[in-house]
């Protein structure tokens, strides 16, 4: 596809911790308007790959695009206010705040308008503020979560939390989503309804990259799967392809 419609692009991707190679020669194109995943084993190097799509990382070697431009050496706070949004772990809530204040700080430190914004309240940042608080609404409002919840965040269930951390990533208002194991640790009914919450994100236009472990839920869910191993590709496809492929199952047994 022409540089006009791709999104984020990478070639021969790679990083090495000391003399561990923890992500090497990737080549991949996530595909616009779809759902997007990658998969492989613990310690294939999953998070790695996400941490240097988002910019937490520098390569050691190989190149990022982002729709033609090469972004690999763009820090991770101009990776989000380029379109590329990121959900962290629940973890990194602030637990005693309120929900809708979780998004708004959430989107100030890692998206648009920086921390002094939010510390320098001048007249010119009230309005600003203002669309801050709308993009947040609705932004709680499409992950199913009420605006007007006066709840702190420690009072809502872990997959609540989750909805939270996907709200703060959809108020930067990103083209490109990256959940990190969004499913962990949350029952099959949540999980249920999370996937619903990744469909309609696409439906919105969005797109979306995800890492999972829930094989049932990434084999129903993903348009295409990439598979990693040592930090390697050695899948890609559909996935009724990668799930059959002889490399994938012995990847997964342990080979
Ligand atoms: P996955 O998410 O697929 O389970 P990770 O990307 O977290 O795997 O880790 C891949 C490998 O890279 C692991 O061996 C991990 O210990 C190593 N690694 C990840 N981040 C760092 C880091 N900042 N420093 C050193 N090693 C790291
Ligand atoms: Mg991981």
């Amino acid at each position: 596809s022409s540089p006009n419609t791709d999104l984020l692009q990478v070639e021969n991707l790679g990083i090495a911790f000391g003399g561990l190679q923890a992500v090497s020669g990737v080549n991949y194109r996530v595909t616009p308007n779809a759902i997007n995943a990658v998969i492989g084993p613990n310690g294939a190097g999953k998070s790695t790959f996400f941490n240097l799509l988002s910019g937490f990382y520098k390569p050691t070697s190989g190149r990022i695009l982002w729709r033609g431009q090469d972004v690999t050496r763009v820090p991770a706070h101009e990776m989000a206010k380029l379109g590329i949004a990121r959900t962290f772990q629940t973890t990194s809530l602030f637990k005693e705040l309120p929900i809708i204040e979780n998004v708004l700080l959430g989107t100030r430190l890692r998206g648009r308008s920086g921390v002094w914004d939010a510390i320098l309240r001048t007249s010119r940042l009230k309005r600003e503020e203002n669309e801050a608080r709308e993009r947040a609404s609705w932004a709680l409002d499409f992950v199913g979560l009420g605006p007007n919840d006066p709840r702190p965040v420690a009072m809502l269930t872990q997959e609540a939390q989750k909805r939270v951390s996907i709200a703060i990533a959809l108020a930067t208002n990103p083209n490109l989503v990256l959940l990190d194991e969004p499913a962990a640790g949350i029952n099959p009914e949540e999980t249920a309804g999370l996937t619903r919450l990744i469909r309609k994100m696409t439906e919105h236009g969005l797109t979306v990259l995800l890492i999972e472990h829930k094989m049932n839920m990434i084999m129903n869910l993903a348009n295409h799967i990439m598979v990693l191993h040592h930090g390697q590709k050695i899948a890609e496809g559909t996935p009724q392809e990668v799930q059959g492929d002889p490399a994938v199952i012995s990847a997964y047994l342990g080979g």
